[in-house]
Formats: structure tokens, sequence, C-alpha cells
């Protein structure tokens, strides 16, 4: 038989930004044999996953879960609160908020799509005072959702919510507030009630250090009413039955069993550490890794500091370079996967994750991959970045996990 390589000495790098490595702790929970899904040990299993994912959206409120990827999340979060033809405005920060435009179109909404013109436009945050400048011109009150992606992982930009929040408030316009992190939650900073969020989308495979296959609606009140009204049919998506089943810990079809292990084991994880201490170590890490692109003279895709995204680096290539040729030669020579440029910076840049299981030294080496990479790609490089986030690492203390007290 032809053996098939997957697996070549050590540990592959996977370093793109989702699907993240998944820890080991999480890979042996799954790894449990699968149980009845309509028994009496599921139901705490059930309870469990649900109370502590509403922990990780820092949310009182329901969460659905699916056995669906973030599409999956996106396309339930709308149909669940509108109807055809409804007018809904898209912020597009990257290529995944212009995925989700595409979605909205496909299933018959009214999209209008902002955003920064140009080549800027995939730089930045979203802008909050142009969002609040439309809802004002909005008089009829015709826009019924305001839609904006939190970690823009095409680009590596994390937009400000609560900002975006304020802006609705500031027009006292009525619309809802959707908001996908579907890279972010579990890894940067998100506050589903205190940001009044009225759908949050999240994804298993990113922040949360999952394989692929759950995603997540966090909802609002406000977001349950809507749904009582909204006319778009929905069957397999519709937030009424699942929540109702939620109730004693059991899901109306199949749930994917193995994956709530794992997310169990996740969450356990995450909140044994303390959110706080996950987001600050993510932060740390980031800043190691734009040191290292700073110090290689590259430029950071994300061009406002206020908004660096905790998760991935945007690194883009002086002019000539074609950045897949680079990550080919990092992934063929190193064994080490890069995310690479998407939608309309497709070539232009590539990406370095620093989530899931990893820490400074996976990321120092991953690092070194790409300025070797870089280096027989013949990109002239000012200086080193390993160095420079040694350097960075040294000299700032590790996040370590909040221990419990004896
Ligand atoms: C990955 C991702 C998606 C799409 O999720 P899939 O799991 O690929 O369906 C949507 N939005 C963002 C921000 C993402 O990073």
């Amino acid at each position: 038989m032809q053996s098939l390589d997957f697996h070549p000495t050590g540990r592959h790098f996977l370093q793109i930004p989702g699907p993240s490595p998944v820890p080991d702790r999480v890979l042996r929970a799954m790894s449990q044999p699968t149980i009845d899904h309509r028994g009496p040990e599921f139901a705490a299993l059930g309870l469990k996953v649900l109370a502590d994912i509403k922990q990780v959206f820092q949310t009182r409120h329901p969460v659905i879960i699916y056995p669906a990827s973030g599409t999956g999340a996106w396309e339930a979060a709308l149909v669940n609160t509108l109807s055809a033809g409804d007018h809904v405005l898209m912020y597009e920060t990257g290529h995944f908020a212009s995925l989700w435009n595409k979605l909205a179109e496909r299933i018959g909404l009214k999209t209008e799509v902002m955003g920064l013109p140009g080549p800027d436009a995939w730089r930045h945050g979203v802008r909050a005072d142009l969002i609040e400048e439309r809802l004002r011109a909005d008089t009829q009150h015709s826009i019924q959702a305001v839609c904006v992606v939190h970690n823009e992982t095409s680009t590596g930009a994390t937009s400000n919510i609560a900002a975006v929040r304020r802006a609705i408030d500031a027009a006292r316009h009525p619309a809802l507030l959707m908001v996908d992190t579907i890279s972010g939650v579990g890894s940067a900073d998100y506050r589903h009630d205190e940001w009044g969020v009225d759908v949050s989308m999240g994804g298993s495979q990113k922040g949360l250090m999952l394989p692929p296959g759950i995603s997540f609606n966090a909802v609002s009140p406000k977001a349950i009413e809507a749904s009582k009204k909204a006319r778009m049919p929905r069957s397999f998506w519709a937030w009424d039955e699942v929540i109702e089943f939620n109730k004693t810990g059991y899901w109306p079809t199949t749930p994917n069993t193995n994956l709530l292990y794992g997310l169990s084991e996740a969450c356990d994880m995450l909140l044994e550490h303390g959110l706080g201490v996950v987001f600050a170590r993510h932060q740390r890490w980031a800043e190691g890794v734009r040191s290292a692109v700073r110090a290689w003279g590259l430029q950071i895709q994300c061009a406002d500091p206020a908004v660096y995204s905790p998760i991935l680096t945007g690194v883009m290539m002086p002019d000539g370079v074609d950045a897949d040729g680079v990550r080919k030669i990092i992934h063929e020579r190193f064994d080490c996967s890069l995310g690479t440029g998407l939608g309309k910076v497709k070539g232009r840049m590539f990406r370095i994750g620093h989530l899931g299981d990893t820490n400074d030294l996976t990321l120092l080496a991953a690092l070194s991959g790409c300025e070797m990479g870089l280096k027989l790609a013949g990109v002239k490089l000012a200086g080193s970045g390993v160095l420079a986030a040694m350097d960075y690492f040294s000299s700032h203390a590790a996040v370590l996990p909040q221990r419990q007290a004896a």
C-alpha cells in the first residue's frame, strides 16, 4: 500500500488563522466513545456546554449551538430575524465581510455595502462614525440590521463593537446589531451583553481552538422578539425549537457529540485560565509577531494600531513578490502552513495565526520559518524578525493562568 505521508517527523506548524492547532487535552476529550444523545449522561453534557459557552460569549441569554461551520451561523442569524427583501447595512472590512454580504444577497435580502473607499478599505476596522451618519440619514428606519465583522480574519483588524453600539444608539435607530466573531470569540475580548449585540456568530475552529464543525448564535431578547415576526423560511436553523429542547440539555436533531466533548474541554481550559488572561496572552503574542514584521521592514496589513488583531497578523509583500510563492517555499521546506491572501489581496500578503494551542517558542519557530522562506524567495529584509520577537518575548513576562487560591 502506498503510504500517505500526511505526518512527517515533528509537529506540523499550523500557523493559519483557523483551523487552529487543537490542544492535546481537547483531542483526548474528543476520543471518548460517542454516547446516546437522548440518554441521561448526554443531558449533563448538554447543560454544561450551554452554560460554559454563555460565559465565553459573556452573555446571560441563550447561545444556540449548530453542527455547522461559521457560514451556517451567518445564515441562521439572518433567517431567524429578517424577512425577504429587508434592507441590511453590511460594513466591508475584508473578505469575510464580503462573503457574508454575498450570502445575504443569495437568501433574498437587500444589502447595502459600506466602508472606506479604495485600497484603505481592507486595512482598517469598522468606522462607527460612518455607520452613525448613515443611520441618521435613514429617517424612515428602513434599515433592519447592521452587520459587522468583529475580527476580520482576512486582514487582521479587530473592530470596536462597543463603538458601533454607541453609534446606533446615538442615531436613535432601531436596527439590530449583528456581529460575526467567528474567529474572535475565545481569543479576543468579546462581550455580547455589555456591547448590546443582538446576534453574535461564533465558530469552533479559530479562537476556540477546536476542530471545524460547530458554530454559534448568541441572541439578545430583542433578537428573539424579532424572530417572532421574521418571515424568512427556516427549519433547521430555527432558534425556537432548539432553545426549547436545550432547556433540558438536549437538541431536536442529532448534536455533534464528540465535538461537544471537545467544546466542554476547551471551555474548561479558557475559564480555568481566566478569559482576561487568555486575551492578554494573545495580545502579547500578537505584539511579538508584529515586532518581527517591523524588523523585517515589511508592512502590517492592518494600518490602524488601535485595531490590530490579537489573533492573526497580515504581512504585506513588497511590490513584485508573490506572497503565495513565499508561502509555498515555507510549506515545502519547513512544514509550516501560513494563511493565504484572500479575495482582492490574494498574492499580495500572507497571514500568520497566533491562536489555538501555541506559545512563545512555537511562534518563534514559525517566525524563523517565515524568515528563512522570505530570504529563499529573494525578499530583501531590513533585519531579523526572529531576533526582534525574541527580544520582545524575553523582555515581556508571559501571561500566566490565574491560579485558584489554595
Ligand atoms: C472562518 C470565518 C468565517 C467562515 O466560517 P466557515 O467556518 O469557513 O464557514 C466567517 N467569518 C469569519 C470572520 C471567519 O474567520
